[in-house]
């Protein structure tokens, strides 16, 4: 099924609120991972967590084309995640939001983490992940504690985007 959600945008509240776990594994589960995939494409997206479309729900989505820079990311969803291991080494990138549009800033984040999720039918899932896959990751977990990139952002590089 195609369709398209609203994203929101800050100062929304839901962007401020933990999500719960996701207990029940249904076809609704999986109807949403792909309507918030539409959406994600239509706006460019790297990656989209369920509290951006008014899912207060601990579940994200990645996938990422490629370019000359950074390899290709296949459509992932990840339920219930967490974080079990982050590297101490640490990397400064350039970022933005869909729902703080128009901004970027430099973020600090770890170079490398290893996560523990459920897929949409609830098995379990561990990923070792480094590069782009790691920051977009932690990006979207943030997203699942009502952190903001905003919130991490290096002193002085928050800036408007055309
Ligand atoms: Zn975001």
């Amino acid at each position: 099924m195609r369709g398209m959600l609203p994203i929101r945008t800050v100062p929304d509240p839901i962007l401020r609120t933990a999500t719960a776990p996701v207990t029940e594994f249904s076809a609704e589960l999986a109807k949403l991972a792909e309507t918030m995939r539409e959406t994600m494409h239509a706006h460019r997206g790297m990656g989209l967590a369920a509290p951006q479309v008014g899912q207060s729900i601990k579940l994200f989505i990645i996938e990422y084309a490629g370019s000359d820079e950074d390899e290709a990311i296949p459509f992932t969803v990840y339920v219930n995640p967490q974080i079990t291991w982050s590297s101490m080494n640490t990397s400064i990138s350039n970022e933005g939001c869909l729902s703080i549009p128009k901004m970027e800033g430099n973020v600090r984040r770890p170079k490398r983490v290893t996560l523990t999720a459920n897929d949409l039918q609830g098995n379990q899932i561990r990923v070792k992940a480094r590069g782009l896959l790691a920051r977009i990751i932690q990006h979207e977990v943030d997203h699942l504690n009502g952190v903001l990139f905003t919130d991490k952002v290096e002193p002085g590089t928050l800036h408007q985007v055309a």
